[in-house]
């Protein structure tokens, strides 16, 4: 074996943008406790962690949002308690979102389901619960397979693994909805019905965690709760509370 090739191998890349990652963290502060999503984010070199746009001060309290937040004080059925997200969903966390579903790569998907682990770290502080049942909220069958895998699941399956929460797929989706953005307000919410359909789970207790890749409305979040809560195994309906990679 050639040493120039056992350097290469020993060469940190960055799983973004594949730059030399060796020196990355250097005084760039990583706002997690738990030890292995911490390293997965000094994995990044310097200028991809520089550009994530963590929300470490959400300034509407229910949503978690960076900004003060019309959706939330118009919503009057809501039926999570509250939902934290990791980052602000910027043209550059687009751009991550994208490669990742283009690429499946696994490097890439342990980096952003780090970057969910501190929106999770911070709803636990917040909300002083704690949760043993995280689900996501599914693609529809046809998505599924034109994707190959569900990005949310995923990620939501990582965060399981890392905090010892058991994770069950809860809901199922029966059809796929079109972007939210697109759309007017009222055509989103009549468009979220009869979208969500329990799967038969006996075993799940709350609080529960339900794990989405982008909040835009809350209607997608707020429709896969109220399944989750009328489908529930207990008569007392659990809590549920969202968590979400990035807020649009
Ligand atoms: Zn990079
Ligand atoms: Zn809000």
């Amino acid at each position: 074996m050639n040493p120039g090739a056992w350097f290469a191998s020993r060469k940190r890349d960055c799983p973004v943008c594949g730059r030399d990652a060796g020196r990355s963290a250097g005084n760039n502060p990583i706002p997690l406790r738990h030890p292995l999503p911490r390293q997965a984010i000094s994995s990044l070199c310097g200028l991809c962690l520089r550009a994530i746009p963590w929300i470490p001060y959400p300034i509407c309290r229910i949503c978690g949002r960076a900004e003060s937040c019309e959706d939330c004080v118009r919503r009057t059925d809501r039926a999570y308690q509250m939902s934290r997200c990791a980052v602000r969903y910027t043209d550059t966390m687009r751009d991550w979102l994208a490669l990742y579903k283009y690429r499946g790569s696994e490097r890439l998907e342990i980096v952003l389901a780090a970057m969910l682990a501190f929106a999770y770290e911070r709803l636990c502080r917040v909300s002083g619960a704690s949760f043993p049942t995280i689900t996501a909220v599914p693609l529809a069958p046809e998505r599924l397979r034109e994707r190959g895998f569900n990005q949310a699941e995923r990620l939501a399956m990582r965060l399981a693994d890392w905090y010892r929460i058991s994770y069950f797929p809860l809901l199922r989706r029966l059809r796929h909805t079109e972007k939210q953005s697109l759309k007017s307000r009222r055509s989103r919410v009549v468009d979220m019905r009869a979208t969500f359909a329990p799967q038969v789970r006996p075993e799940w207790t709350g609080p529960v965690l339900l794990v989405d890749d982008i909040y835009t409305t809350g209607s997608t979040l707020n429709e896969c709760a109220r399944v989750l809560r009328q489908a529930a195994p207990t008569a007392d309906p659990p809590s549920v509370y969202g968590l979400l990679w990035a807020r649009s």
